[in-house]
């Protein structure tokens, strides 16, 4: 049985090496992204280039996601290297002093408008929480704080509001560059970072097709705010991502868990993707196995019915990149099996909008009722898989598509595997004999086994699935039911 939930692994200078990106594609990636907070465009292009070749060179589909840095404000550098900063000792933000110019007492940052944003009594995390600072007063241009945590800090480390509320727009003139870029490299995913509300994404969507580009629009949520506008995010966005790196520091741990489930309910209950994202196995970054933690993390957040998970800097700047793919690999597959659900009651009360909607949700109940091997969905954009796939099920959902681009964009879709298919047959009949052979070549299917196949009367138009055909692998057909 093919892995359901996908995976998404980074790419950076440890998986800099064909070798490298081998491995990883034979471990199961299913998405790469490239991290656009470090590295140029043309590393980023390289990279984007070699594993579509190597993907394809091993008849493999892997899509790619272009991840803006957004307004991550930083600290500047450190005229002597890291500093140490103990408890009670007082250290300044000071939007006056240059990026270089660091010292035991004082740091630039890049946002010199935070002095604009913060007030006594804040709370500033630095370093992704490492380091807790509290605001004393702010004086003209700079923030003058105490320590409260203390430790090393070192260049360009972030800094994040306890509870949210900084000013920075989503799209800084650096993101804007970076989705031209997205649009030439033909990225199937543009993820925008610190989204606050949904005119974000719908910011980022405008420039992107003025550039041309077909993403679809990720959008991250890893600001406060962003929960409270997430009904809307989700309805403008294609995908979401529970960024719980930025994300945990801003609410504070202890909140992620839970927000972590109602936002895998609310993305798949919106018919949208979610991926979980961050410190996933981040102990592999130095060690070849993960923690026990770890491998309850990236089974829990199966088990929550997430599309995908996510590898960060376990395989972009990690010791054993392609071992974090294995692991990852291995925790999702066990805990598929257990999260086999053959019943389910999502949108049982809802009406459906689309004809080739309820053919998707007709399919499942069907396909979970009668228990078929497979269901073949023939698609020129996805969509229906990806009702499919929105509803639990064990049951794998192959795309049936003569278009690269459905194919690396369902890559995504949580039980949903692309497969290069064009109709050649006029006659139904035939058309459904081609898809069966091609998913028995797969090994996907077995003589007795019953299929489900869903297609449109009219090959070639987009939304225009209407029907749903039962089969039995290598008989006749036990049933044809047309829905229209
Ligand atoms: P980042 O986003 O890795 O780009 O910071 C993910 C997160 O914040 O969890
Ligand atoms: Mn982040």
């Amino acid at each position: 049985m093919p892995r359901r939930t996908k995976i998404l692994a980074t790419l950076g200078p440890a998986t800099d090496n064909p070798k490298v990106l081998d491995g990883l594609i034979s471990a199961g990636i299913d998405v790469v992204r490239l991290n656009l907070s470090h590295g140029t465009h043309e590393e980023h292009a390289w990279r984007a280039e070699v594993i579509r070749d190597r993907a394809r060179a091993s008849g493999r589909q892997v899509g790619v996601l272009v991840d803006l840095q957004g307004p991550k404000i930083r600290i500047g550098r450190f005229r002597d290297g890291p500093i140490q900063l103990k408890e009670e000792e007082t250290f300044t933000l000071d939007a006056g002093c240059g990026l270089g110019e660091g010292d035991q007492h004082r740091v630039g940052i890049t946002y010199p408008e935070l002095v604009r944003d913060v007030h006594r009594g804040d709370t500033l995390l630095l370093a992704d929480g490492a380091i807790e600072l509290w605001v004393d007063e702010v004086v003209v241009d700079r923030i003058v704080c105490r320590v409260m945590v203390g430790g090393v800090l070192s260049d360009g480390k972030g800094i994040n509001r306890k509870g949210g509320g900084l000013s920075a727009p989503a799209l800084t003139d650096k993101d804007r560059r970076d989705i031209r870029f997205a649009a030439e490299i033909e990225a199937d995913y543009l993820a925008v970072s610190f989204v606050r509300h949904a005119a974000d994404v719908e910011e980022a969507r405008h420039l992107l097709q003025q550039a041309g580009g077909k993403a679809d629009i990720v959008s991250k949520i890893e600001r406060a705010e962003a929960l409270e506008a997430i009904d809307d995010i989700i309805e403008v966005s294609e995908v979401i991502m529970i960024a719980r790196g930025d994300l945990g520091v801003e609410i504070g741990d202890a909140e992620l868990p839970a927000v972590q489930k109602m936002l895998i309910k609310k993305a798949r209950f919106g018919n949208k993707v979610v991926v979980t994202a961050t410190q996933m196995m981040e102990s592999m970054i130095e060690k070849a196995i993960p923690t026990r933690a770890e491998v309850f993390d990236v089974a829990n957040a199966v088990l929550d019915g997430t599309d995908a998970v996510m590898l960060s800097a376990e395989t972009a700047a990690g010791r054993y990149p392609v071992k974090a793919v294995q692991a990852m690999d291995r925790v999702c597959r066990e805990a598929e099996k257990q999260s086999k659900v053959t019943r389910s009651h999502h949108r049982i009360d809802t009406v459906f909008g689309r004809v080739d909607e309820a053919i998707a949700m007709a399919t499942m109940y069907t396909a979970n009722h009668l228990g078929v091997a497979a269901i073949a969905a023939l698609t020129e954009s996805g969509s229906t898989p990806k009702w499919m796939s929105r509803i639990s099920s064990g049951i794998p959902i192959y795309a049936l598509t003569g278009h690269v681009a459905t194919r690396r964009k369902v890559t995504l879709y949580r039980g949903v595997h692309p497969v290069s298919f064009d109709v050649v047959a006029h006659d139904s009949q035939k058309a459904n004999e081609e898809i069966v052979e091609e998913l028995q070549r797969r090994g996907a299917i077995r003589t007795g086994d019953l299929i489900i196949i869903t297609k449109g009367d009219l090959n070639g138009v987009e939304g225009g699935t209407n029907v749903m055909k039962i089969l039995r692998v290598g008989e006749h057909i036990i049933s044809a039911r047309t829905v229209d």
